[in-house]
């Protein structure tokens, strides 16, 4: 199949990208990896008037590592992102999560601002941004603005990104005393999970001091688990982890679909809440 006829830009700069943006933001398609805009637009479900390259744009592929953030550039690719040494020495939920995308071959062409802006709600990347409470930073001819996972992530396929913004960089705040792990349940490895969660916790004698969680594949885009946080919080680890197990079981309402029932995907959180509850007190001993 083929696109519908636009046309193309190559900008070298974020001010150049921006001023197209803001002369003809609906018409605009931003291609990143292209691993979804290129199928889109082959099936003729977008109709952009004009892509607009990012792949040469300078200074969006910036990995930073400090004491308290990873900054990753929007056009950072996933597949190098799963091989940065500094990164999964500093963040290793980043790496682990990424590993679960697709294939290798998506991956070395797949950027973070490209599956954030996509904001399918079984992806990775977005439900770990979600779960470590990631920063979202945009910028437009207009300014520049942060915005927190969070908040960034609307439903499906769908963020508060404006027409005319260009996701420029995602910061995720390294917690300390915190260990974050991510995990899934897929039909096949590469597949988009049934279900994902990113679970992060911090120990104080011996009782979870600190715990942070959200879920893919159970709304219309990743979920924080409040319920599951606090059934964790001030008690021993191996104590609280049924009870948080049905928190996190009981506070989604997931898709009932040709993949599975509610019931099946309830269960499906379950055993990630036990199987990552067990892998991240093994790393805290
Ligand atoms: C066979 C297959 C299997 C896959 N499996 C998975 C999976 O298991 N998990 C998963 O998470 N993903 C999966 N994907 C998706 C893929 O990994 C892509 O990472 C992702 O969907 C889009 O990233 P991209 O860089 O290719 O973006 P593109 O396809 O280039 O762009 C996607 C959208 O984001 C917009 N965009 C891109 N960058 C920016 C930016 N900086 N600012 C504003 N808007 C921007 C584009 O305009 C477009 O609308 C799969 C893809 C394929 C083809």
């Amino acid at each position: 199949m083929k696109p519908p006829p636009f046309d193309y830009h190559d900008p070298r700069t974020v001010d150049d990208v921006l001023a197209l943006l803001a002369a003809h933001a609906d018409g605009v398609s931003l291609l990143a990896g292209g691993q979804s805009l290129v199928p889109l637009l082959n099936m003729r479900l977008a109709r952009p008037e004009i892509v607009v390259d990012l792949n040469r744009v300078e200074g969006l592929d910036t990995v930073a590592v400090t004491d308290d953030t990873v900054s990753l550039g929007a056009m950072v690719r996933l597949g190098a992102l799963e091989h940065d040494a500094r990164v999964a020495a500093a963040l290793p939920v980043l790496a682990e999560a990424v590993s679960w995308v697709a294939h290798p071959q998506i991956r070395v062409r797949s950027t973070i601002g490209g599956t954030c802006c996509h904001a399918d709600p079984a992806a990775e990347v977005p439900t770990v941004a979600v779960g470590t409470g990631a920063t979202m930073h945009l910028r437009s001819a207009r300014g520049e603005r942060a915005v927190p996972a969070e908040e960034f992530f609307e439903t499906i396929f769908t963020t508060v990104k404006e027409p005319d913004e260009l996701l420029v960089r995602v910061g995720f705040p390294r917690r300390r005393g915190m260990r974050f792990g991510y995990d899934e349940i897929s039909r096949r490895h590469g597949d988009f999970p049934f279900v994902g969660l990113c679970l992060g916790l911090g120990f104080v004698d011996g009782g979870v001091a600190e715990a942070r969680a959200a879920a893919a594949g159970v709304a219309g885009r990743p979920v924080r688990l409040p319920g599951l946080e606090s059934a964790l919080l001030g008690r021993p680890l191996a104590d609280a982890v049924e009870d948080a197990a049905d928190a996190a079981s009981a506070e989604i309402t997931p898709p009932a679909d040709h993949h599975g029932t509610v019931a099946f995907r309830r269960g499906l959180l379950r055993t990630l809440v036990r199987r990552l509850s067990a892998r991240l007190e093994e790393h805290a001993r």
